[in-house]
C-alpha cells in the first residue's frame, strides 16, 4: 500500500492559524505585538527569496516587522553594532540574519552576538545548551518543525527507533538531541549517521522513523527502509529547471521508490520546508512573550 502522504504545507497552515489568534491576542489583552527583523547582507538570490518568505509568513500574521538589507561590502563591526542596535531595541523580540554571509565576516561571531532571548532562529550556543539539557527556550527551526509533524500526524515517538542520516548543526545534531529528551513528543531512541558511518543501510532499515538530511538526492533508496516507516525528508536539491524556468526541487529521499514502502513520508516540496519558517515565527510569538513576562 503507498504511504500516507505527510503535507507540511497543511500543517504549517494550521499552525499559523493558531499563531494568528496568539497574536491577535497578545496586542488585545497585552498590548504586545511580536517584532521580527531579518537582516540580509548583499543579494544573493536564494538568500532574497527565503528573506521575502519570512518578511510576507510574519506581515501576515500581524508582526511587526522590518527587513534590513545591507550591502554584500559591510564590515564585520558596523554589522555587530547593528546587531547591537536590535538586541536593544523593545519592539523587536527576534532578530535573524540570514546565512550564508559574505566570506569577510566571521558567522560564528555574529550569531553568538544576538542576544539568547532574540535568537529566534535558535542557533546561539546558550540555546543549544539549553536544548541538550533538556530546558530549550527555542529550538532550531528545522528540527523543531520537524518534531511537530510527527506530533501532529499522531506518529508515536516514544519508544521508537529513530535513524538520522546526517550530522549538522542546524538538521542532524538538534533533531537527535530532541528527540532523545525525557519530554513528550520525544523519548525515542537515536541513531545518527554520516559519511563515516559503516553499512548505513542496517541502522536506517531498523528505523521506525528515518530522517534523512544529507544533501544528496537519493541518499536513501528503497531498499534501505523498512517497511511501513515514517520518513521525513529534509533535502532540498536543485535539479534543473521546471517548463515555467523555476528551479526543480527533490529532497534525499528516493521518494517514488520509498513511499511504496514506507507508511508515511514528506514530499519535497510542500514537506518540511513550509514547517522551518514557521517555526520561526513561533519562536518569534514565544519571544515576544516571554519579554512581555
Ligand atoms: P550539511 O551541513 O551539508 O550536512 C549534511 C550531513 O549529511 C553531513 O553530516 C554529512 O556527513 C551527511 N551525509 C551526506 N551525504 C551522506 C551520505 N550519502 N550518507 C550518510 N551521510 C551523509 O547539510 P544540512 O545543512 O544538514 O542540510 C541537509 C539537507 O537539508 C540539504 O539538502 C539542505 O538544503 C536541506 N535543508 C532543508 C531545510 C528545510 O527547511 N527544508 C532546512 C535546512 C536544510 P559528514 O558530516 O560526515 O560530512
Amino acid at each position: 500500500m503507498a504511504a500516507k502522504i505527510i503535507s507540511g504545507t497543511e500543517i504549517a497552515k494550521e499552525i499559523r492559524e493558531e499563531l494568528k489568534k496568539e497574536v491577535e491576542n497578545l496586542k488585545e489583552k497585552y498590548g504586545i505585538t511580536p517584532g521580527l527583523v531579518t537582516i540580509l547582507v548583499g543579494e544573493n538570490p536564494a538568500s532574497i527569496s527565503y528573506v521575502t518568505a519570512k518578511q510576507k509568513t510574519s506581515k501576515n500574521l500581524g508582526f511587526y516587522s522590518i527587513q534590513d538589507n545591507q550591502p554584500e561590502d559591510i564590515s564585520e563591526e558596523n554589522l555587530l553594532e547593528l546587531i547591537d542596535k536590535y538586541n536593544n531595541d523593545p519592539s523587536i523580540h527576534g532578530i535573524l540574519v540570514q546565512l550564508p554571509l559574505p566570506k569577510h565576516i566571521n558567522e560564528s561571531k555574529i550569531l553568538y552576538a544576538i542576544d539568547p532571548k532574540k535568537d529566534v532562529d535558535g542557533f546561539h550556543p546558550v540555546n543549544i545548551g539549553k536544548l541538550m539539557i533538556g530546558e530549550a527556550d527555542y529550538l532550531p527551526c528545522t528540527p523543531a518543525g520537524i518534531q511537530q509533524m510527527l506530533i501532529r500526524t499522531g506518529v508515536k515517538t516514544e519508544g521508537a527507533e529513530v535513524v538520522v542520516v546526517g550530522r549538522s548543526n542546524i538538521v542532524g545534531k538538534p533533531i537527535a538531541n530532541i528527540l532523545i529528551q525525557k519530554q513528550e513528543g520525544a523519548n525515542a531512541t537515536v541513531t545518527v549517521c554520516h559519511t563515516r558511518t559503516k553499512n548505513m543501510e542496517e541502522h536506517t532499515r531498523r528505523a521506525d522513523i528515518l530522517i534523512v538530511a544529507a544533501g544528496k538526492p537519493k541518499a536513501v533508496t528503497a531498499d534501505m527502509v523498512k517497511e511501513g516507516a515514517v520518513v521525513i525528508d529534509v533535502g532540498v536539491n536543485r535539479i534543473g529547471k521546471t517548463e515555467s524556468g523555476k528551479a526543480k526541487l527533490c529532497g534525499d529521499v528516493d521518494f517514488e521508490a520509498v513511499k511504496e514502502k514506507a507508511g508515511a513520508i514528506t514530499p519535497v516540496p510542500g514537506g518540511v520546508g513550509p514547517m522551518t519558517i514557521t517555526m520561526l515565527m513561533m519562536n518569534t510569538v514565544k519571544a515576544a512573550k516571554n519579554a512581555g513576562e
